[in-house]
């Protein structure tokens, strides 16, 4: 076997890691964490130092680290039958019980599931579903797609355009063109003094509307958003947000897509974040949850609206002409039955709202006073706090202070993972959904630490 400085020497040399500074990891300046295990809420690297996860990885492994049902299931399918693709209507037991239940849970009227490997992928088939869809009704310049500042839905093509921050698209040439932006719904960054959540609402569903009608209604496709916008903050959104704007979709027949990356599978405290909110999509994006990440899965859950349209067509453009190797993966499938029986058999939405009531109880407590706390928001079990430099003007602090960076270290270097949002000062919070009280107490605890320390260092 080789030794810890042996990996670490071959990673450094071999691996090209997302949201790396390449330099300072090339010359040694920062070093890998090689993990190693993981069990419940938490894992363990090489050196047998043991982490408390408060992000389940990339708030993805809901149902925690090291579930044996889970690892059986997969080993069973890989045992029975490790792969065969999903074209020309190939399929497995697996595949089709997993796509009835997803079709059954989801919100809305859904009638077929199209499945890959990751959100990005997901959401780059819904842009083309979008197309495809217009296309095939006759209407060829309907084919914008609006997505929100702040909002994330990727980093491949077309995904990675509709994500709303830039520093995913400097230096590699994006957006594409198509891609359109309208405000975010963050109320305590965007209201003017006096207005209600209400009135705020109803001022991002004004701006919407005066988007499509300057572009032309007939050239706008879809609106792509989080029902929580996710790496953007962490920002629940403000009353009235999601009727205000499924009005304007409607009245211009926009389709909306629904982004439940983060929140399906019950982060937020319901089964999707659309039941939640109210929300009708005509398309739905999964990932994450779907498999707690114990295998790459995602999927883009299309409607009986849109499916139709796409049925109807086949005499005149043949078959359904997109497809990924691995789409509807066997062991993928599995894996995603596994997990999902967890999710329903220990209610965990059921769990993460009543989890994360908790959890916002105990970081308003500890946080709220903070003079360098401006907001503690959240739902289910997802909870950010916004650092300011001036609670009264909400005033940011200067970005190269990092300090939500240093209190996310700070939080490490006390085997606590939370994580620097990449958007501001925002340190978030999505826990595996079976944390108990007892860890949220540790988690929130160490996390009041980091606070106090870097606070102390900014006097
Ligand atoms: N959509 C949302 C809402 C996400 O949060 C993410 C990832 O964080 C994605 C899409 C992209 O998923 P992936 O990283 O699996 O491509």
């Amino acid at each position: 076997m080789i030794n810890i400085t042996e990996i670490a020497d071959m990673d450094r040399r071999t691996v090209l890691h997302p949201f790396t500074y390449l330099k300072n990891y090339a010359a040694g300046e920062t070093d890998p964490t090689i993990v190693e295990t993981g069990k419940g809420v938490r894992i363990r690297d090489a050196s047998g130092r043991e982490y408390l996860d408060g992000f389940a990885g990339l708030y993805c492994v809901n149902v925690g680290y090291g579930r044996t049902e889970v690892a059986e299931a997969i080993a069973r399918q890989a045992y029975k039958l490790a792969y065969y693709h999903s074209y020309a209507a190939h399929t497995t037991e697996e595949l089709a019980r997993l796509s009835d239940r997803l079709v059954r849970m989801a919100p809305g009227k859904m009638s077929k599931v199209f499945y890959g490997l990751s959100g990005s992928d997901a959401n780059e088939t819904q842009a083309k579903i979008v197309w495809y869809y217009n296309n095939l009704r006759g209407k060829a310049h309907k084919k914008k797609i609006i997505s929100r500042e702040r909002g994330y839905h990727g980093c491949s093509v077309v995904s990675g355009s509709m994500t709303g921050l830039s520093f995913y698209h400097d230096h590699m040439d994006l957006p594409v063109s198509g891609i359109l932006r309208t405000g975010v719904p963050h109320f305590y960054r965007g209201a003017v003094p006096g207005e209600t959540e209400e009135a705020f609402s109803q001022r991002r569903a004004d701006e919407l509307e005066a988007l499509i009608l300057a572009e032309g209604p007939d050239t706008v496709g879809a609106f792509i958003a989080e029902p929580v916008l996710g790496t953007g903050g962490i920002t629940p959104p403000p009353a009235g947000y999601w009727p205000k704007i499924q009005a304007v979709l409607k009245k211009y027949d926009i389709l909306l897509i629904a982004d439940e990356v983060v929140c399906g599978f019950g982060r937020t405290g319901a089964t999707f974040g659309s039941d939640l909110y109210g929300m009708n999509p005509d398309l739905i994006t999964v990932a994450k949850g779907l498999t707690s990440a114990y295998v790459p899965m995602s999927a883009a859950i299309v409607s009986q609206k849109v499916y139709e349209v796409m049925e109807e067509a086949t005499s005149r453009v043949g078959s359904f002409s997109h497809g990924y190797t691995y789409s509807g993966h066997p062991i993928g499938a599995a894996a995603a039955n596994a997990v999902l029986d967890i999710v329903e058999r220990e209610n965990l939405a059921g769990q993460s709202a009543i989890r994360g009531a908790y959890l916002m109880q105990r970081l308003k407590a500890e946080f709220e006073q903070n003079p360098i706390v401006g907001e503690v928001r959240g739902v289910g079990m997802l909870a950010a706090i916004e650092f300011v430099s001036d609670r009264d003007t909400r005033a940011s602090f200067d970005p190269g202070l990092k300090v939500g960076a240093r209190i996310s270290q700070a939080a490490r270097n006390r085997n606590l993972i939370a994580r620097a949002m990449p958007h501001g000062d925002i340190l978030g919070f999505a826990p595996p959904l079976v944390m108990t009280e007892a860890e949220i107490d540790e988690m929130v605890a160490i996390a009041r630490a980091a606070v106090d320390e870097v606070l102390r260092e900014l006097d």
